[in-house]
This record gives structure tokens, C-alpha cells and sequence, in this order.
């Protein structure tokens, strides 16, 4: 049995059986055996692949819908570039590499990235150094300097930890919470019904992720104090699918979430519509969401991957695949959506608004 395992059936059989947002904290941030906290950044050794890893195209589209955006902030210098969760670097590095195309954008970015893992910070400032940019770190997104932003979220609010409910039979909802039967972990419904407000039918799930409200207040105070836009993209849907999304990745592979605490990414599908009333309740105006494919098809996708095959004739098959796995109905193209925040009196953003066909 794991350490975090055993942890865990300490604290429930002390205190009582925990929800799935207590238990998903524990998995991913517990100090000594969490997955983020304890991840060792090593590319071969990760549990899944993320669109700016599969393709330079998503970081490079990224970093040309900031400059849209940094123009339409008044090109401010210095301005702050922050990225939450990044991972591996490469959506930054990306990014910061294709700014060169406006003039005076890169010696204005100032780089400020909001992890947790020590390892993956390492990885992120080399990924980062690579490309001539020197990231300051912060645990939080609080902690990132003032001033005017741009702030990018690729698969960070899914890590966001959930509370699950389960409609009975009775019509009454109860919320499912991690026990322990037997020496081992077990998921069972609370006896008591939750106090939900909501109409559902025999075996629909209801999910909330508690943090979220925080986090959107976190990011509101930035934009609400200077002039930002903040591009957030996962998966996630618009709305209720009543289904359970809680999903534990190991090695590529759904395991059993309560497997292997600590050991396996877990996330849960981001609720659009949840997201984007609490930004617009904190006084930000609200782009999207809109389909990932039809997004960056909108950036001009197409014209950057034609580009890219004429340099490299011998990569031209791998570059249609990439667009293909960001773009398609069938792979990322809609399950992954994006939603853009953005102070109030600031221009729309570019990529939400279909382009219209021209007059014949
Ligand atoms: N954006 C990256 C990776 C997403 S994985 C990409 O697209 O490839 C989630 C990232 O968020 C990891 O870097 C993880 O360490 C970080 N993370 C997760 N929860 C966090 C939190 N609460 N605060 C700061 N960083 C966090």
C-alpha cells in the first residue's frame, strides 16, 4: 500500500469519510506524496501529452493572439505574460518566440509563470531560457507583479479538485465521498441527501469544483486593477451533461481514481458556463467559448502549417497530423474548448467572432 494511501485511510477512519475534492486535493498537492508536488518533469515519464506538446503551432498561435491583444491593451511596456500551470514550458517558449513578429513585444514581456512543482519549474526555465526569456515564479496567481496582463491557462482549471452528487432513485441528491471499507479506499454516496436545488433523473451526476470562484476572483482583481485578457482552454462542456467526469490517467491509461492516489493525473471536465457566469458576476466581459478547432482555424492555423511544411518538405506529413489531432470534431477540436476574460473596456479579442464571408 502506498504512503498516501495509507494517509488517507488514517485521516478518514479519524475523521470520516472525505468528498472527491479532498481526496483529489490530497492526490495532487499532498506535501510529500502528491502528483504535482512530487512529479518528476520528465517528459517520457508523463501521463498524457498536451496540445502545445504535440504541436509548436498551438504555443506560436498563442503567442500571435497575445500580440493581437497587447496592441489592443495600448502596447503597455512592460506588460506581464503569465502562464498558469505550465507544464513542460513549451506553450511559453512558443509563445514568446512568435511575439518577435510585433515589433517591441518580446522586450516588454516580462514572464511570470504560476507552478507548483519544483521540478517542472526547472524544466520550464530551461524551456524558457531557450528561447531568451527569464521567467520569474509564483505559487499563486497572486503572487505574479502587477500591471497589465496576459494570462494563459492550457489545462489548469481541470485540475481544479470537484465535489460529485448522484441523484437517487427518490429524486434526492447525495454526494459521493472517498471511505474506507476492508483496509481500503471505497466510494460511497453520503447517507444524508445535499441540499441541491436542481432536477435530475435516477443516476445523473452533478459536479462543482469549490475553488473555482477564487480563482476567477484572482484573476478578475488583476484585470479589474490594469488591462488584461486571459485565454483559458481545456476540456470541458457549455452544458450539464449530468455524467461523471472525474478521470485518473496513468502512463496514457485510465486507472481506477482510487488506485493509486498521488500516482495518476486527475482531473475533472471544466463547467464553461459556471466559469464564464463567475467572471462575468466579477465585473470582467466574457469571449466564448468556442471550439479549440475553430479557434486557432481562426488565428490562421491552416496558413501556419503550409508555412512550416514549405520549410520543412520532410516534416509535411507529421504538421498535417498536428493540425488535425488540435483542429478535428473527432480528436481535440471541440471536446477542448476556449473562453477568453478581459477587462471591461477593453476591444474584443481575436478568434471569437466567426469571420463573416466576404460581399460578392
Ligand atoms: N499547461 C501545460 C500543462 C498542464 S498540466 C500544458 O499545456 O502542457 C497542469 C500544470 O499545472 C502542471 O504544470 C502542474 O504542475 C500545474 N498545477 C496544477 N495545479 C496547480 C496549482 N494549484 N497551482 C499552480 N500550478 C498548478
Amino acid at each position: 500500500m502506498s504512503a498516501l494511501t495509507q494517509r488517507l485511510i488514517e485521516r478518514i477512519v479519524q475523521d470520516g469519510p472525505i468528498s472527491v475534492a479532498d481526496f483529489m486535493a490530497a492526490c495532487l498537492y499532498d506535501p510529500d506524496f502528491g502528483y504535482y508536488t512530487t512529479r518528476p518533469g520528465v517528459a517520457s515519464a508523463r501521463d498524457f501529452l498536451t496540445a502545445p506538446e504535440s504541436s509548436q503551432m498551438f504555443g506560436e498561435l498563442i503567442g500571435l493572439w497575445g500580440a493581437d491583444c497587447w496592441g489592443k491593451m495600448g502596447a503597455p511596456a512592460p506588460f506581464q505574460w503569465v502562464e498558469l500551470g505550465p507544464g513542460s514550458g513549451a506553450l511559453s517558449a512558443d509563445a514568446f518566440r512568435a511575439m518577435k513578429a510585433m515589433p517591441g513585444m518580446q522586450g516588454a514581456a516580462q514572464v511570470s509563470l504560476i507552478e507548483v512543482s519544483p521540478a517542472l519549474r526547472k524544466l520550464q526555465s530551461e524551456a524558457l531560457g531557450a528561447v531568451g526569456a527569464r521567467p520569474a515564479f509564483c505559487a499563486r496567481i497572486e503572487e505574479a507583479p502587477p500591471g497589465p496582463s496576459i494570462l494563459i491557462a492550457n489545462e489548469f482549471f481541470d485540475c481544479l479538485p470537484i465535489r460529485q452528487f448522484q441523484c437517487g432513485a427518490d429524486g434526492h441528491w447525495r454526494e459521493l465521498l472517498v471511505g474506507v471499507e476492508n483496509d481500503a479506499l471505497r466510494f460511497g454516496l453520503a447517507r444524508e441527501p445535499a441540499p441541491l436545488d436542481l432536477q435530475g433523473a435516477p443516476g445523473a451526476w452533478h459536479e462543482t469544483a469549490p475553488g473555482l470562484s477564487d480563482l476567477v476572483g484572482a484573476i478578475a482583481t488583476r484585470l479589474n486593477a490594469a488591462p488584461g485578457f486571459a485565454l483559458i482552454v481545456d476540456y470541458g462542456f457549455t452544458t450539464p451533461r449530468f455524467r461523471n467526469t472525474l478521470q485518473a490517467l496513468k502512463a496514457h491509461r485510465p486507472v481506477d481514481p482510487l488506485a493509486a492516489p498521488g500516482e495518476a493525473d486527475l482531473t475533472a471536465h471544466v463547467d464553461f458556463d459556471a466559469l464564464g457566469r463567475s467572471a462575468h458576476a466579477a465585473g470582467l466581459s466574457v469571449h466564448g467559448p468556442i471550439g479549440q478547432g475553430a479557434f486557432l482555424e481562426a488565428l490562421g492555423i491552416a496558413v501556419r502549417a503550409a508555412r512550416l511544411a514549405a520549410l520543412h518538405p520532410a516534416r509535411k506529413d507529421g504538421i498535417a497530423a498536428q493540425v488535425h489531432r488540435l483542429t478535428h470534431a473527432d480528436e481535440m477540436g471541440v471536446l477542448f474548448q476556449i473562453l477568453c476574460l478581459s477587462s471591461r473596456d477593453l476591444p474584443p479579442p481575436a478568434g471569437f467572432t466567426p469571420t463573416l464571408p466576404g460581399t460578392l
